[in-house]
């Protein structure tokens, strides 16, 4: 017999063992079970999320000669074998995006008429929906205005936005969410188990984690490394076959992030070029492992939370290591330059260049001025010429903006603005003084005139500092 993959050698046969769509389920179930089945059902998401089994198993479903009262199919009488053999002549599966014209439709609107063979339910399940064209969608508009009484059809689609409003009001709608990580683990366990395979969790929570709750997604890529080797299967392995980048990459960078060493850039996008990794894939993974440290950044006990589940104890020490590192806002700087960055880096004849400008600003980025630290300082200036409100230390304010846990070292030119504002607070102008500001440069007195100068030094960084968050405005 020949090699069937995994994917279909374990598709669900009964609704219970469909994973995840649990309100679809019951939903299609007590339609079962109540005989109040539409004639029009559009199953819509994305891809492996269970659209055409669901169309199958309710087709079997409808017809099976010994259905339990839970609306089961038995699986074993003529008609659910058919069904699950391809061979039956009650239920056709159509791929809507091979037979998309007006004449496929037309075959079919021709067919309808026709009693099914079994005398039940004559079926007819279109794939991928959305691919018929707007010629097509018109004649099976008609059949579906008026359908014949044991006619019914199932349609499947990614993308429903596409579905004419007119097609869309004819059937019954059902919304197929991704499978969550722990639902997918639990099968490939299964699924192993079955095989008698020996693979590490941590491996299965990782091939969940990069299907994107796409359980068919996973199933591939299970089979795939199953085919690999005949050992047990670990983490590390499933990390190589994905051609994933390993994330020791990930922690390195963290910790040159910690000691602004921007020069390491240089070095690692030389490493990972003779390791022979693709730099997409890099930027991809990269991109994660910010959207974790951010994650941390909010609530650090995340840390055991689902985001986290899929690495194993020693990683999880290393990013609650790093994320001492970061601030939340320099995590979303990080990952919106990363990101804007990815959409551009296939197009780019220079990756290389592309990954050292890119990992040079995350280096850099250690002691960027955010916006926020801007205003503040110029609040803190304006606050420090006007004669009313003693100027505060700079440090106690800052405190107050942010986590007194991860306070960022201040640079040296941060440090140098400190030491201004705190001498002006010592020498705070009297009522008498601030007058002077309004008169002629030449005719103030030094302090005004220094503080002045002071002013127009931080109204320059803040003028280039504003540019460059409006440029990158879209
Ligand atoms: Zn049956």
């Amino acid at each position: 017999m020949s090699y069937q993959v995994i994917a279909r050698k374990y598709r669900p046969r009964t609704f219970a063992e469909v994973v995840g769509q649990r309100a679809v389920v019951t939903t299609l179930k007590n339609s079962l079970i109540q005989e109040r089945t539409a004639h029009a059902y559009l199953f819509c998401g994305s891809r492996g999320t269970g659209k055409t089994t669901l169309a199958r198993l309710l087709a079997k479903a409808l017809n099976c000669e010994k259905r339990s009262l839970e609306g089961e199919p038995c699986g074993t009488c003529q008609s659910c074998m058919a069904i699950v053999a391809g061979r039956s002549l009650d239920v056709l599966e159509i791929d809507g995006a091979s037979n998309r014209g007006i004449d496929d439709i037309r075959q079919i609107n021709e067919t309808v008429a026709y009693a099914s063979s079994s005398g039940k339910w004559k079926i007819y399940i279109i794939d991928e929906v959305h691919m018929l064209t707007k010629e097509a969608f018109n004649a099976l508009l008609k059949t579906l205005e008026e359908p014949p009484k044991n006619v019914k059809f199932f349609f499947a689609t990614t993308e429903s936005q596409k579905v004419p409003e007119t097609i869309l009001s004819r059937c019954q709608r059902f919304e197929l969410c991704r499978i969550g990580e722990e639902e997918s683990v639990q099968k490939l366990l299964t699924i192993c188990q079955d095989l008698q395979r020996d693979v590490d969790i941590g491996a299965l929570r990782l091939i969940a984690h990069r299907s994107n709750g796409g359980l068919r997604d996973a199933e591939s890529m299970l089979d795939q490394i199953l085919s690999y080797t005949q050992d047990k299967i670990d983490t590390t392995m499933v990390a190589d076959h994905l051609g994933l980048p390993p994330q020791r990459y990930f922690f390195a960078l963290d910790a040159h992030f910690a000691k602004a060493d921007s020069s390491f850039a240089i070095t690692l996008t030389e490493e990972l070029f003779e390791a022979g990794c693709d730099p997409t894939l890099f930027l991809e993974g990269l991109s994660e492992h910010y959207r974790l440290l951010l994650v941390l950044s909010y609530n650090p006990s995340q840390l055991e939370g689902k985001s986290f589940s899929w690495l194993d104890a020693s990683t999880k020490r290393s990013y609650s290591a790093s994320s001492s590192f970061y601030t939340t806002e320099q995590c979303l700087f990080i990952l919106e330059h990363i990101v804007e960055w990815l959409q551009k880096i296939n197009k780019s004849p220079y990756p290389r260049l592309v990954l050292e400008m890119v990992l040079i600003t995350i280096l850099r980025s250690r002691y960027r001025l955010s916006l926020d630290t801007l205003v503040h300082r110029l609040t803190l200036l304006e606050k420090s010429l006007s004669p009313t409100e003693p100027i505060q230390d700079f440090h106690q304010q800052t405190h107050t903006l942010r986590d007194p846990q991860k306070t960022v070292e201040p640079p040296q030119n941060q440090e140098c603005t400190t030491r201004h504002l705190s001498i002006s607070q010592q020498q705070s102008p009297t009522p008498k003084e601030s007058q002077k500001v309004i008169e002629p440069l030449e005719t103030q007195a030094p302090l005004a005139i220094d503080q002045l100068r002071r002013h127009e030094t931080i109204m320059r960084f803040a003028a280039v500092e504003l540019e460059g968050t409006i440029k990158k405005s879209p």
